[in-house]
């Protein structure tokens, strides 16, 4: 957990592919989303910046990218980095454009993958203390 209270891209995306089978590591190991923005990161390895988190969140809004600026659903785990920023860099600098090239969001919006639920019900991460 970093100063501002807000996991790492790298950890938001892990839970959030937990939370997306059910809380089973084995389940996220045998994952086959591949055409899923996470699932390169879906096991904890390399270092994802927010921009991935952005482009999901575009998926989840059907491309739409006011509708994910002004998206409502704050215990969403992608929520602090929907906006393709990292809050832990906030008066840093060096974070990248919100935008997603047109290029890489028609992609994605024309493979197979659709999130499923937006609700954290049963979330790996819900009742967990924040530190
Ligand atoms: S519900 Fe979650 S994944 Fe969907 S746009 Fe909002 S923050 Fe992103």
């Amino acid at each position: 957990m970093r100063k501002s209270g807000v996991p790492s891209p790298l950890k938001t995306i892990r839970a959030y592919c937990l939370y997306c089978v059910g809380g089973d590591p084995k389940a996220v190991a045998g994952c086959g989303g591949t055409d899923c923005p996470f699932h390169p990161y879906s096991m904890g390895q390399s270092r994802p910046g927010p921009k991935v988190i952005r482009i999901f969140c575009l998926e989840c809004q059907g491309g739409h990218r006011s509708f994910v600026d002004n998206c409502q659903t704050t215990n969403c785990l992608c929520y602090p980095y929907r906006m393709g920023t990292n809050p832990n860099r906030k008066g840093i600098g060096g974070t990248p454009s919100h935008k997603p090239s047109k290029k890489v969001v028609s992609g994605l919006l024309n493979g197979k993958f659709r999130q499923l639920e937006l609700s954290l019900e049963g979330s790996p991460n819900q009742g967990k203390k924040k530190e």
